[in-house]
């Protein structure tokens, strides 16, 4: 059995002393996870985060990556320069970035295979906002995310990592039931069977409100291979007790 991810989304949050702080909080406390663990950091703390993380069991991970290689592209950071920061993960399409910097699902798979060219494991993104939810449509629409993913990076699907997370359930305190997260797990993970014979080693992640208290039920689902944690990353027994909970 593959072994879960659990992964740190900081956000647009932190500063030096704070991060540094979070971070001896946490390798203090974490003993042998059984999972693999990866925290995604603001980029310009990446190499403090890799300083602070070398040697340890924490993977560093990016927020974001350029759907470009490199070149006249201000602001933009390749996945080559994450490479060279020791980044192993990088999300793509989060639901910030497709909400607030109109990222489409061609942009998001372009991502994905720049940072699988790069060595790099993209966590992609979906889900569905509350409207599309309550239209009905959830499926459809984490089908057409991944869709894209899927048409753009053919066989290297299998090298990627899926984080289902609903938006109305991201920094709201309504996480998906244990079911109705499996239960789009299931649909993701039929997609990519179709696409893959590997299909069954891609990690499918859930996050959205997940936290010390609700972790354990979805963690335990047959489909749930992992979280992304956003605001519980951010305090050192919050995401200590979310790790626990993954094994
Ligand atoms: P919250 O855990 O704060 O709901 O955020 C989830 C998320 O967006 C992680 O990428």
């Amino acid at each position: 059995d593959k072994k879960k991810l659990i992964a740190a989304n900081w956000k647009m949050n932190g500063d030096l002393a704070a991060n540094e702080a979070l971070l001896h909080a946490i390798l203090a406390g974490i003993g042998d996870a059984a999972c693999d663990l990866a925290l995604a950091v603001p980029a310009p703390y990446l190499a403090q985060v890799q300083a602070l993380t070398a040697g340890t069991v924490l993977a560093l991970a990016a927020q974001d990556v350029s759907q470009h290689e490199a070149g006249a592209y201000t602001g933009e950071v390749s996945a080559a320069m994450l490479r060279d920061f020791g980044v192993r993960y990088t999300l793509v399409g989060h639901s910030e970035r497709r909400q607030y910097h109109g990222e489409t699902d061609q942009v998001v798979a372009q991502k994905a295979q720049r940072a699988l060219a790069a060595g790099l494991t993209p966590i992609v993104c979906v889900g569905e906002t509350l409207q599309e939810r309550e239209a009905g449509q959830t499926e459809a629409v984490v089908r057409r995310q991944l869709a894209a993913v899927i048409q753009r990076n053919g066989h290297c699907i299998s090298e990627v990592a899926l984080a289902y997370e609903p938006v109305w359930a991201i920094g709201t305190g309504h996480t998906a039931s244990p079911a109705q997260a499996q239960a789009v797990h299931a649909v993701l993970r039929a997609q990519l069977r179709a696409a893959s014979a590997q299909a069954g080693r891609i990690r499918l992640l859930y996050g959205g409100s997940l936290n010390a208290a609700n972790a354990a039920p979805l963690l335990a689902q047959p489909d749930i291979d992992g979280g992304l944690v956003g605001g519980a990353s951010l305090k050192a027994p919050d995401f200590l007790a979310i790790i626990a909970a993954a094994h």
